[in-house]
């Protein structure tokens, strides 16, 4: 029996041999790159197995959780600091310090690469977001600000700080200058005055809100750099794009490119539950006055979903709206149950906006009654570790009485 035992071994050894396909060494870069901002972009897209195995539609995600500081807005922060130096609204280690109202992931960005090009940061944020993010500005060094969720009409809201907080720092150093403090999008520098004069003014810190929802270097980022990396490696055959919309710069950037090299990729946006933008792409108008919630969510995004949904048109997202050709509602449930979905069979630990977009990417490939031969691409926006005090805390969803329910997912792929 030990002879039976070793045969099976054996067995057991060649089958994994035969299944064992040593991987190609394909480096993400042959350079030294040059420093933490060198990590950021190029990322691999890889194949969703289970689902594109279930649907016969290549299902395919931008891996941004591998930036490194976690999320897709690396590439947003590393522009709007690259375009505000350039245009000569920031200068390196001279106490100049970068304001922003984020619901965490472009808070963390910025703070990182702050800290390498000799910035300080202050975010200010709503209360409601997941913790860890909160920890992990403070351990970038951030001066973090928590505001109440309020509307943006209210000067409280955590953008409408963010901006009155730059503009106060700004006059402190800078009040001959009020209007150099403000986003590279909307300003031209002034030159008028002597050299002298604009060389001593660059040396004062300076207060520079970098204003992701109506910036347009957020846009560029992925107009420049996402888009162009997901035609090359997808050798341009790319049926669709789907992503979620916060501030608006993913579906901009990425969308814009992708139809000025193929004006048939569809693009769609992934929206989730108590955001207007669905709305608005199917039914032209924000808010639906038949549905009772319209009214009571009117001006916040309520969802266990972070970081994408809007209920206002921002410079960004009106951008994106002539390109953006079908729109899909995904539930808080529905998000929930596609994220543990894949953990189970793809060992893939994501993010809730992930999951929104790839629930949206099967209700695009069932209603387009795709098959056999079509791929269509979205973003996996961060990890799951940045969700463990909400979208991944089970006790947390219980008592918000969203349930964890896998069926949702399964019953869309059978
Ligand atoms: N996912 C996450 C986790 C985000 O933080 C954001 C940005 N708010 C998005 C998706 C949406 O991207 P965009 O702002 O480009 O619309």
């Amino acid at each position: 029996s030990l002879a039976l035992f070793f045969q099976a071994r054996r067995r057991q050894r060649l089958a994994a041999q035969e299944r064992f396909e040593p991987r190609p060494i394909e480096l993400r870069s042959d350079e030294i790159l040059k420093g933490v901002t060198g990590l950021i972009g190029n990322t691999p897209l890889i194949r969703i197995n289970s689902l594109s195995d279930a649907l016969g539609v290549e299902i395919l995600g931008k891996a941004e959780f591998l930036n490194p500081g976690g999320s897709v807005k690396d590439r947003v922060a590393l522009r709007m600091i690259d375009d505000a130096e350039m245009a000569g609204l920031l200068h390196p280690h001279t106490g100049s310090r970068i304001f922003e109202g984020t619901v965490g992931s472009t808070g963390i960005s910025i703070a990182t690469i702050a800290r390498a090009r000799g910035y300080d940061t202050t975010i200010i944020m709503p209360d409601d977001v997941a913790e860890e993010k909160v920890k992990a500005l403070h351990a970038l060094g951030a001066d973090v600000e928590r505001v109440r969720p309020a509307s943006i009409v209210d000067k409280k809201q955590y953008v409408n700080v963010a901006r009155q907080r730059a503009l106060d720092f700004g006059k402190h150093f800078a009040s001959d200058r009020p209007h150099l403090i403000q986003a590279p999008s909307s300003m031209v520098v002034s030159t008028d005055g002597d050299e002298e004069n604009t060389d001593d003014l660059m040396k004062k810190p300076r207060g520079f809100f970098a204003d992701q929802f109506e910036n347009r270097s957020n846009h560029d980022a992925h107009y420049d750099g996402t888009g162009p990396e997901i035609w090359r490696q997808t050798n341009g055959s790319v049926d669709a794009f789907v992503s979620g919309a916060g501030t608006g710069g993913t579906v901009a950037g990425v969308g814009r490119f992708l139809k000025s090299m193929n004006e048939d990729i569809i693009v769609a946006i992934s929206d989730p539950e108590g955001s207007g933008l669905y709305n608005k792409i199917k039914h032209g108008v924000m808010f639906d006055l038949k549905e009772s919630e319209g009214t009571k969510r009117r001006h916040q995004v309520d969802t266990v979903v972070e970081g994408i949904g809007n209920n206002r048109i921002t410079d960004n997202i009106s951008l994106a709206l002539p390109i953006i050709d079908d729109a899909f509602r995904i539930t808080d449930a529905e998000a929930v149950a596609m994220s543990r979905y894949l953990v189970q069979h793809d060992g893939l630990f994501l993010g809730s906006s992930s999951a929104c977009n790839l629930f949206a990417c099967i209700k695009l490939a069932r209603q387009m009654d795709w098959k056999e031969g079509k791929t269509i691409v979205t973003i996996l926006c961060d990890s799951g570790s940045r969700h463990y005090s909400k979208f991944w805390n089970d006790e947390y969803l219980e008592k918000a009485g969203i349930p964890i329910d896998p069926e949702l997912v399964t019953k869309w792929l059978s």
